[in-house]
């Protein structure tokens, strides 16, 4: 059990929820330029960006509460027979084409090519050489098992399209409505303006418009509610009809196009580079370069395979140090500094730094500076990070999904969304064929359904969150046993001998939460909660992807940019 493990959030918990008080802190003979709070990409880039404001000689303490450095961007290691098999823990895709030049200048000088890094990339979820994206209606929902070769929800795969619906496991009705709602082109709008049009698009839900305007039964619309689970957290019955172009729902044909879905393309990673192990390859390049004798002789270019040497990451000689499983419980600003109480090991310890840069989510801050003013507490009070899951699972080989012809699947009625082998992420010293015979991951990904969709996102989002911490290893193992039963049992798959280990990543605070048409409404510049959350604080400066308001790893690093320059000198 990875993600959010065991030991890993119950101090913070006992502040946030209990409001628990901890003893008067033992003050520490350490004091430091810079503290930073989380160990995440965003923390990470904050020390390195100090560095290079404030002196290469800078002292500074990273505090983070995990037993491992990276937040989400974790890489899971599998070894078996010899040989190290990778996967993502959590943060995976680098988004280029969004990258702004603070972040393609820091890539570049920790030596990562994009270019390169596109050359070995052959992942493509689902979309890769073997197969194309299919669909499993699982026995325990759908009555059957019932695998639909290269069907997906999004847009694409064959043009057999009637014959693929008319082997989905729901009523007849619903069959016949997804066959013309797919057959149909037109424009259901026609006369309105572009403005009414997308007042409209962005005020109802996608599957309100399936039902209302693609002609859809309830059963047919619900059948598209998952495909959001994994990059919402919520599904398409609580996003708006405009957010589900953008994630190439199939929509665009009943707006005058020819085309199904907005981007017209089946590949929900778009345009993306990889690491094999996602973006923790980033978060050990920023630990290299900040503490180089955690893991001499690596580089971008075999990053993946270089082992580290945790007994580095807090030497008192090295001008940074990284502190593991230490909770933050208190940052204030005093005399020309600040001072930060964390909790380790039951240890209730303070040292003092010049400047403090908060690299957590923001919903714990104003519990650690309970001094900072009313609005912006409740301001960052607005951020509820979107819960995630992401479970790999190493099967011992690729014959079953071979023998089927497939590389992955969506799952419409399962917890997990989605399912891919991962394979064909050939970079950074790293290598695992589409043809390699020998063990592979499998990767599981999704959110927890909340019980009511009529909720607001972010109260889905704390209903699902406690769902998932309240689920037990077992939960997971019994999900993952029976999909794979079912899909690839058929094909001579058993679960009792082909599944060799599981790793859960549960993200209970997973996504930044970016605001949404139907939950939120518009502030005016200025005025939104994540830009009035993030001001600096005295000696404080505020970071972490909930700084933007947006979930991606460009955007932990702007922020980082951005706390780092609002420190006062
Ligand atoms: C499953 C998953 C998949 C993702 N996939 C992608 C992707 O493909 N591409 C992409 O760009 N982004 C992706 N993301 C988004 C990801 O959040 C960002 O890319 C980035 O890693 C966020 O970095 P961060 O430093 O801002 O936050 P985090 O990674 O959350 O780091 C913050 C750290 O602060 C720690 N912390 C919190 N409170 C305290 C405290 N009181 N004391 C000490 N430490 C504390 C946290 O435990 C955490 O380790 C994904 C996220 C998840 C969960």
């Amino acid at each position: 059990m990875r993600g959010s493990h065991p030991g890993a959030f119950e101090t913070a918990h006992a502040l946030a929820r209990e409001g628990k008080k901890f003893p008067e802190p033992e003050d520490l003979d350490e004091e430091y330029d810079l503290v930073v709070v989380g160990g995440g990409i965003s923390g990470l880039a904050a020390a390195y960006y100090y560095r290079k404001q404030f002196g290469a000689d800078s002292r500074i303490l990273i505090l983070e509460n995990h037993d491992d450095f990276g937040g989400h961007a974790k890489r899971n290691e599998f070894h078996q027979g010899g040989q190290m098999r990778l996967s993502w823990g959590g943060t995976m895709n680098l988004e280029f084409p969004m990258f702004s030049d603070t972040v393609n200048a820091l890539l570049a000088e920790l030596g990562v090519d994009i270019n390169e890094l596109l050359q070995g990339y052959d992942f493509g979820y689902g979309a890769g050489p073997k197969g194309s994206p299919s669909t499993f209606f699982d026995a325990e929902t759908y009555g059957r098992n019932e695998l639909i070769h290269g069907y997906s929800f999004r847009a694409g795969g064959s043009d057999d399209w009637d014959a693929m619906i008319d082997r989905f496991p729901v009523s007849e009705e619903s069959r016949e409505s997804l066959k013309k709602f797919y057959a149909r082109r037109e424009n259901v709008f026609a006369g309105k303006s572009e403005a009414e049009v997308s007042e409209i698009l962005s005020s109802i839900s996608y599957t309100d418009f399936l039902k209302q305007y693609g002609g859809l039964t309830d059963q047919a619309a619900a059948l598209f509610i998952k495909t959001t689970h994994g990059y919402e957290g919520v599904g398409a019955d609580s996003l708006s009809a405009s957010e589900c172009i953008g994630a190439s729902l199939p929509i665009m044909h009943l707006l005058g196009h020819s085309r199904l879905s907005g981007s017209g393309e089946d590949d929900p990673g778009g345009d993306v580079a990889m690491f094999p192990d996602g973006n923790a390859s980033i978060a050990r390049l920023l630990l290299k370069a900040l503490i180089p004798a955690v893991a001499p002789g690596s580089n971008a270019g075999n990053i993946a395979m270089a082992r580290f040497d945790y007994s580095q990451l807090d030497q008192a000689d090295s001008p940074v140090r990284l502190r593991l499983e230490s909770s933050v419980v208190n940052v204030s600003n005093i005399d020309a500094g600040s001072s930060v109480t964390y909790v380790n090991q039951d240890q209730v310890l303070r040292v003092k730094s010049r400047h403090t840069v908060l690299a957590c989510y923001h919903v714990i801050i104003p519990h650690l500076c309970p001094e900072m003013p009313l609005e912006q507490k409740e301001a960052q009070k607005y951020q509820v990070k979107r819960p995630l899951i992401l479970t790999n699972v190493l099967l011992r080989d690729s014959k079953a999904f071979d023998t089927l012809d497939i590389s992955g699947a969506y799952c419409p009625g399962r917890l997990h969304g989605a399912l891919w082998q991962v394979k064909g992420v050939n970079t950074a010293g790293y290598r695992h064929d589409w043809d390699d015979a020998g063990p592979v991951p499998v990767m599981f990904w999704g959110s927890v359904a909340p019980p009511d969709a009529s909720l607001t996102a972010r109260e889905q989002h704390r209903i699902s969150r406690s769902l998932l911490l309240a689920m037990s290893f077992e939960d997971f193992e019994r999900e993952v046993r029976t999909v794979l039963d079912g899909m690839l049992g058929p094909a001579g798959f058993d679960v009792q001998k082909d599944i060799l280990a599981i790793t859960v990543n549960r993200w209970p605070h997973g996504y930044s939460y970016n605001y949404l048409d139907l939950w939120d409404p518009d502030w005016p510049d200025g005025q939104a909660p994540h830009e009035i959350a993030r001001q600096p604080f005295g000696n404080i400066a505020i970071a972490n992807s909930d700084a933007g308001a947006n979930a991606y790893t460009h955007v932990a690093i702007d922020e980082a940019w951005r706390a780092v320059g609002e420190l006062p000198a």
